[in-house]
């Protein structure tokens, strides 16, 4: 820690990530509550780290932890002020309203779900807290306009709402080239106020419990007190705190990804122009299927990466099958991505062959060399962990772990439901519900 926090606080926020600067951010508000933000990682990210078209998550970087899977993937997650929200891929769009099916009516009204996006993503003319719009026809990058024209010719239509549905989905991002980060939009605003602290390089190392309830944390060497913890460590730090405090068994929960296979080709003509964003324009399918048009190679995008070739994603958005979480003291937190079903193994192959097929047709002649679209074996992970403290499940439709008072959980741990697009956007409007319902 590198400032000496008082004894306590009302409210100590462990993690600065995505939903951490939300949830510390709006209960701040009140001048007579004590808030402390505990961030393992550093201070703000750099100007240079937040171009939209990189990714600062390569080998070496450090606005990154890395987890292992039990699959051999690499999962990065973002370290310090920003969390992943400072390290993603810039694309934040909201949910399918019929994924909230299922979540509590009495506590997650549509109306509170649209007005807590509405202030993260500005609505229909765009903005929000997260400065975020559509990208305009004229800025799309020659892959994703190929990509358009090919599915409406599949007669899926372009949504521009700022609900999206089955068919083509523009990406909201930062059209201006800079990734706005949830501590630049919120914790910024929240630091100023004399009843917040926030203290970088402090990794709460376990949850301090007395009288049946969580009443403390542990950093370092430091105890620090407060009324309620609510973590907010993101999915796997979470999991990782939770079990090395022992407050709640880890072993065998479920954890769900969205795995994603990748069709390959090569250029024509060389290198394709550079790119301003990773994404711009998905097709979200019937059966739960996103299919994810990436402007160039990965390689182009992140550090490090040995270079490649540019690749469609085909990303199973509603899986039927979960992996796993364990623990192991010695080895940390165990990922396991699990198997997919067969079901979905076919959902994800068939949609494949028709990407390989699009590729081959007049659409994209001239920007990919004949012959040369192939589907990788290998089913990958697209880094967006959730649901292992499921609300209405493990926890309660606010996040509070009934089993131990004191303790809240507000980050993609809690995601009850599989969503159709990322998660980002929705992990940011679950944290402004919840601290507006408990503020
Ligand atoms: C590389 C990458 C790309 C992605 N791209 C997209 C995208 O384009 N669109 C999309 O919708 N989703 C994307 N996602 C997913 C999305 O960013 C995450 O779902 C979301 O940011 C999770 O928010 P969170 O608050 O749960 O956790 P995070 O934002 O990860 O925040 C967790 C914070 O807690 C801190 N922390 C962890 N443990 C401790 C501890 N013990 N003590 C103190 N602090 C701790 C971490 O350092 C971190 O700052 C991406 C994720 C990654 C990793």
């Amino acid at each position: 820690m590198t400032a000496a926090a008082d004894a306590g606080a009302d409210v100590i926020v462990v993690g600065a990530g995505s939903s951490g600067c939300v949830v510390a951010e709006r209960l701040s508000r009140e001048p007579e509550r004590k808030v402390i933000v505990l961030e393992a990682g550093a201070g703000a990210p750099s100007a240079s780290s937040l171009r939209l078209d990189r990714l600062p998550i390569g080998v070496g970087s450090d606005r990154v932890v890395h987890y292992p899977s039990q699959q051999g993937f690499d999962l990065p997650r973002g370290r310090g002020l920003g969390g992943s929200s400072a390290v993603n891929g810039g694309y934040f769009v909201r949910w399918h309203r019929a994924d909230f099916d299922g979540w509590s009516p009495q506590m997650w009204p549509m109306s509170a779900i649209e007005e807590a996006y509405d202030h993260l993503d500005g609505g229909s003319p765009g903005g929000g807290v997260m400065n975020v719009s559509l990208f305009a026809d004229d800025e799309l990058h020659s892959y994703a306009h190929a990509f358009e024209k090919y599915w409406q010719k599949q007669t899926f239509d372009t949504g521009t709402s700022p609900w999206p549905d089955v068919g083509i989905v523009r990406v909201r991002s930062n059209r201006d080239g800079w990734s706005r980060h949830s501590a630049a939009g919120l914790l910024e605003k929240a630091r100023a106020r004399p009843n917040v602290r926030v203290l970088t390089h402090s990794q709460v190392v376990g949850l301090r419990r007395a009288g049946g309830r969580v009443n403390g944390v542990v950093v370092g060497e430091q105890v620090l007190s407060a009324d309620e913890v609510i973590l907010c460590a993101g999915t796997l730090g979470t999991a990782e705190l939770l079990a090395r405090s022992e407050v709640v068994e880890i072993e065998g929960v479920e954890v769900w990804e969205h795995r994603e296979q990748l069709v390959r080709f090569t250029a024509s003509g060389g290198r394709p122009e550079p790119a301003r964003a990773l994404l711009q324009s998905v097709l979200h399918t019937a059966d739960g299927v996103e299919v994810r048009c990436y402007n160039d190679d990965f390689a182009q995008f992140i550090d490090g990466l040995p270079p490649s070739s540019p690749a469609f994603g085909v990303a199973l958005m509603h899986p039927e099958l979960s992996g796993s979480m364990s623990w192991d003291p010695v080895a940390r937190l165990r990922v396991d991505l699990g198997e997919m079903s067969s079901e979905d193994e076919h959902k994800i192959r068939r949609c494949a062959e028709q990407v390989v097929s699009m590729l081959g047709g007049d659409d994209f002649e001239t920007l990919v060399q004949p012959g040369s679209p192939r589907i990788e074996p290998v089913i990958r992970t697209s880094q967006h962990a959730w649901g292992t403290m499921p609300m209405g499940v493990r926890t309660d439709w606010l996040g509070g772990v009934g089993e131990m008072p004191g303790l809240r959980i507000v980050d993609a741990s809690i995601l009850p439901t599989a969503g159709s697009s990322g998660p980002h956007a929705t992990v940011m409007m679950v944290a402004w519900q919840i601290a507006e319902s408990i503020a």
